[in-house]
């Protein structure tokens, strides 16, 4: 196991501890952040961050890097890439730099950094003992065309390897689809709505016009302000969707579902390490993301347009290695909220 992850699993694990001594000052004297604004949005400075997370030391070079003993962030001025405990996350605007001062988005302050530092003071995280499995695709609707096989196939067969492992551990799962048939994108929507105790995982393969292209991502909904991703701001993006009720608690479940499928299938805990390329976490418009009211998150599990990739995805090793990492995943996240002690 590299050490990083090694690290990023005891952060995770020491999460409560650490910030739930933290939480009774907050409350006693509140912290003032220093907001800047800066072309039309507020920004707050990498020095209030590190004093409010308590980060003992930061260092500038060509990145910058604020760290602790449970933490390390990494950020460069004018990139959005944020590495967290080695975990890339895509943020929502660039670091700026100006006046002598580095400073990052609020938006990304308030809708990324603090719900993965402290998971435990997530608005909105309610206990759960459902999980609303959505294998992509199915039916007419194929997915992406694979070198070894359609995407609707590898969806599922991973979802059904999730649901057995979930069963067993006595979670309740709801599946959108547990055969080869269609299933609109609202009525994904509506499935996962009907349960208001429940984490809505949706599970793809990807695919690109370059052959080259490769590695794992994982979306949540893009918080109030921010586009899909890839392209300009349009004025929809300003409306407040479903799903963004519940933006910090989705982006705390995408951390602990990509933090382990890279943790899991990048060491031996399968048979192989299959070297999966870390794309980040990122933010998107995707339907079922934005019309579901519960923590939701769409992994997508490697490309299947790339001959290599296509052929670790195909393999029952990779997929069994991924779906457990799903369900740890789950659980972690799930100790996380209840470790909070307020639901
Ligand atoms: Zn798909």
């Amino acid at each position: 196991m590299p050490p990083r992850f090694q690290a990023f699993l005891l952060a995770i694990v020491s999460l409560s501890l650490v910030f739930t001594s933290v939480a009774p000052a907050q409350v006693k004297a509140p912290f003032q952040w220093s907001k800047f604004e800066y072309q039309g949005g507020s920004y707050v400075s990498l020095r209030n961050i590190k004093d409010f997370y308590y980060f003992s030391k930061m260092t500038f070079g060509s990145v910058i890097t604020l760290e602790n003993s449970s933490y390390k962030m990494v950020v460069k001025p004018g990139s959005k890439q944020c590495h967290l405990n080695g975990v890339l996350f895509v943020m929502s605007y660039p670091i700026v730099a100006k006046n002598g001062q580095y400073l990052l988005h609020y938006t990304d302050l308030v809708k990324l950094i603090d719900p993965v530092l402290r998971p435990a003071s997530i608005p909105n995280a309610k206990a759960f003992n459902t999980v609303v499995i959505d294998a992509g695709h199915g039916g007419r609707d194929s997915g992406a065309r694979g070198v070894f096989g359609p995407e609707k196939f590898y969806s599922l067969q991973l979802a059904k390897l999730m649901r057995d492992q979930l069963q067993a551990k006595g979670y309740r799962v709801v599946m959108t689809r547990s055969s080869d048939v269609y299933v609109s994108r609202s009525n994904r929507v509506a499935i996962a709505n009907r349960y208001p105790n429940a984490i809505f995982i949706s599970l793809h393969f990807n695919s690109a016009h370059s052959s080259a292209a490769k590695g794992l991502e994982t979306f949540t909904v893009s918080p109030v302000g921010v586009p899909h991703l890839g392209r300009g701001v349009r004025e929809r993006d300003f409306r407040k969707v479903p799903g963004n009720i519940v933006d910090s608690a989705s982006i705390a479940l995408a951390t602990a579902i990509h933090s382990r499928s890279l943790l899991y299938l990048n060491s031996s805990r399968g048979s192989t390490n299959y070297r999966m390329l870390d794309r980040g976490i990122k933010r998107a418009r995707f339907d079922v993301l934005q019309g579901i009211k519960i923590p939701a998150v769409l992994l997508e599990g490697g490309f299947l347009s790339n001959r290599e990739e296509a052929a670790k995805v195909h393999s029952f090793d990779f997929q069994r290695t991924l779906a457990s990492a799903l369900v740890k995943a789950v659980d972690v996240y799930r100790g996380a909220i209840l470790r909070s002690g307020q639901r």
